[in-house]
């Protein structure tokens, strides 16, 4: 085995927080059908319509909230505790608190959080925690009430993450492993997630009910994130000792 200190890079999507209860706008059913999502899940949408807006996501955060992390956010936060954040990067697309709930210490969110609002104005991003998403919050730096959005990227939005993103799976060595779990490669297609080089790679694993662009991964694990991640334990754990 190589000297370097082999690093899991995990990106995950919906597919993670669906056995925790969360619907997800790609599902139908839930408080996603009782709302127009051009108006309340795009930029221009929340510039015409800040109080359904506010009113949507103050919805999905009262789920959220009522929601509990399930085995694969605990096997995830378990793994980060494991071999330390340096070599276990956590990146999800996912805007609820379920992994840091299960116990990670380090997550990036590429879609932004319902646990924070951001100020269109100043572009301060600010946390709330567990309050709730409160239309008439003022921005803490610039004072303005009206500019301030939800924390989460909407369609027309540049994602700050995407750059973490870019470096963390740019910065992939042979050795790596990548993992990605229960996403549809919609929003984020496959060639932001698997490097060129990387295609088809061995240590390239993906855990899906209905794998996403399967040729792009060596190891393709048909399953729900909850059952699927014990089926990759034993053979991660021997490689990350190794
Ligand atoms: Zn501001």
């Amino acid at each position: 085995m190589s000297s370097a200190v082999r690093r899991l890079v995990i990106i995950t999507g919906a597919g993670l927080s669906a056995e925790s209860g969360l619907a997800t706008f790609r599902d139908a059913g839930g408080i996603w059908s009782q709302y127009d999502l051009a108006e309340v899940c795009s930029y221009p949408g929340w510039r015409r319509h800040r109080a359904k807006v506010f009113e949507f996501y103050a919805k999905c955060k009262e789920e959220v909230l009522a929601a509990q992390p399930n085995s694969a956010h605990h096997c995830l936060a378990r793994w980060q505790q494991k071999w330390g954040p340096q070599r276990v990067k956590l990146l999800t697309q996912n805007v609820d608190d379920l992994l840091e709930r299960a116990g990670a210490e380090r997550v990036m969110h590429l879609h932004g959080e319902l646990t924070s609002l951001l100020c269109d104005n100043c572009y301060r991003k600010f946390d709330i925690g567990r309050g709730p998403v409160d239309p008439t919050r003022a921005c803490p730096l610039c004072h303005e009430v009206e500019p301030v959005k939800p924390g989460v990227v909407m369609f027309g939005e540049t994602s700050p993450g995407y750059h973490r993103l870019g470096a963390a799976v740019d910065g992939l060595e042979p050795e790596d492993i990548l993992l990605v779990i229960g996403t549809s490669m919609q929003v984020i297609p496959v060639s932001r997630l698997v490097p060129a080089w990387r295609t088809g790679h061995a240590l390239n694993w993906q855990v899906n009910p209905a794998p996403a662009e399967p040729v792009y991964f060596g190891w393709n694990v048909a399953a729900s994130a909850c059952d699927g991640l014990p089926q990759l334990e034993p053979m991660l754990s021997q490689l990350m000792s190794d």
